[in-house]
């Protein structure tokens, strides 16, 4: 059996570490970090508090909210979080608590956060059911149309979707909502400071994170428009209008305000796409067969996912990262769960076709000599790992990595210091 040619990856380049997953998370940003440092000194009051650290502290508070709404275009209340997560339970489970017909629907794409919350409405009595998306991944209106019939629903659909970036026409299916006297809770978690959102304004509610565009974790916000009712889903008490109980993480949420306030979508958009780009062409000409999944046009600017026929996702992410290069197989939240992606299967793709599914996703400290590496390591073992299944050969995962990894090591003798 013939043996595997060599890496041909050039010397002494083989530890540079590239991150190319930020639609997991990305980097707290230094002015984020400098922010939080300030307000955990100067404003370490309860917010809640009466005296003058309590109002100090909401004073903060009060101007990061202010922030986080402008950077939408939205006006309404600015209710802070600990995440994505939390504001899509928040923001569907109070919709449908309010709601006097309790039938929630879901496009068949949502983050696991939104199923979660349907899970847990459907425990309580409410009737829940999936939108189909087409082939893109867009919601398919028609089935939203049907679904609702003419009695209102509360129906949450996801702005970009984590997994392939496709885009929805949330105006249109605002409009449709609203027709029928339902109303509409959008995540916008993957395009909040990335993508215009005035195709939002008319959501009921939008959930946003703040790790996504170089803020903290554990920090989100869930914005209501003005107008729009919500019963808490865990009772309220006198914080964050009566919507979520707790002290809020003050330098966390100042830290977001920080990272929304750099991020104009008009500016950061385009480099993002740019990056983007320059890494779709490396991909499409070193990798035979590469195909793109999501909208080629509707999509977010930063996320770049495709199926490589003939090598599994997981097996290709772990290959690339023993060479330092992080990518993911759809969505963080999956990673440890050998599911095939529940995105790419609604939108038609057969198990095999979904478990070659590979997700990469740039940030603004994505540099051209991370993209040319990342480009240069990702074709190298999918060739490798093709030519491994054309020889026949059953290897299973973790020797695959071992026999890549310890040709790099082989060669590290060379390379420069980690
Ligand atoms: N929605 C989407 C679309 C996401 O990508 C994520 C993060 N994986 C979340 C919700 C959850 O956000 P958080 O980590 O802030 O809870």
């Amino acid at each position: 059996m013939e043996e595997n040619p060599p890496m041909t990856l050039p010397d002494g380049e083989y530890r540079r570490r590239v991150y190319l997953d930020h639609a997991a998370t990305s980097p707290l940003s230094a002015k984020s970090q400098s922010a939080m440092r300030a307000a955990e000194e100067q404003a370490f009051g309860n917010p809640n508090s009466g005296h003058w650290a309590g109002a100090a502290a909401e004073r903060v508070l009060d101007a990061a909210r202010e922030t986080l709404g402008l950077r939408a275009g939205f006006s309404g209340r600015v209710v802070l979080t600990s995440g994505a997560t939390e504001a899509n339970a928040i923001g569907i489970l109070g919709l449908l608590r309010h709601a006097a017909l309790k039938r929630v629907l879901a496009s068949a794409i949502e983050h696991d956060s939104v199923f979660a919350a349907l899970e847990l409405a459907s425990a309580f009595g409410a009737t829940t059911d999936h939108i189909g998306v087409d082939h893109q991944g867009m919601v398919r209106v028609d089935h939203l149309r049907e679904l609702m019939g003419e009695r209102p629903s509360v129906v949450a659909v996801m702005h970009a979707n984590n997994e392939v970036g496709t885009l929805q026409p949330i105006r249109e299916i605002a409009e449709l909502v609203h027709g029928t006297g339902g109303m509409l809770h959008v995540d916008a978690a993957q395009s909040y400071g990335k993508v215009d959102l005035s195709e939002l304004k008319s959501a009921d509610t939008i959930a946003l994170s703040a790790h996504k565009l170089g803020g903290p974790k554990g920090v989100g916000a869930l914005l209501v428009r003005d107008g729009v009712f919500l019963d808490p889903p865990l009772g309220g008490g006198s914080q964050e209008y009566g919507l979520r109980r707790g002290t809020q993480n003050v330098p966390g949420i100042v830290g977001f305000a920080r990272a929304a306030a750099e991020s104009d979508p008009r500016k950061v958009g385009p480099e993002l796409e740019a990056r983007a780009t320059a890494l779709r062409s490396g991909l499409v000409e070193s990798i035979p067969e590469i195909r793109w999944t999501g909208d080629p046009v509707k999509r977010a600017p930063h996320i770049v996912s495709c199926v490589i026929p003939g090598v599994a996702g997981d097996v290709l992410a772990q290959s690339v990262s023993a060479l330092g290069v992080a990518i993911s197989v759809g969505s963080a939240c999956h990673a440890s769960s050998g599911e095939p992606s529940h995105v790419l299967r609604a939108m038609g793709a057969s198990t095999v076709e979904a478990a070659c599914a590979v997700r990469l996703s740039v940030g603004l400290s994505t540099s051209d000599e991370d993209i040319d590496y990342a480009i240069e390591v990702i074709s190298e073992c999918v060739r490798r790992l093709r030519s491994i299944l054309l020889a026949g050969r059953q290897i299973p995962l973790l020797e695959t990595v071992e026999r890549i990894a310890s040709n790099v090591s082989s060669s590290q003798e060379v390379g420069h210091e980690p």
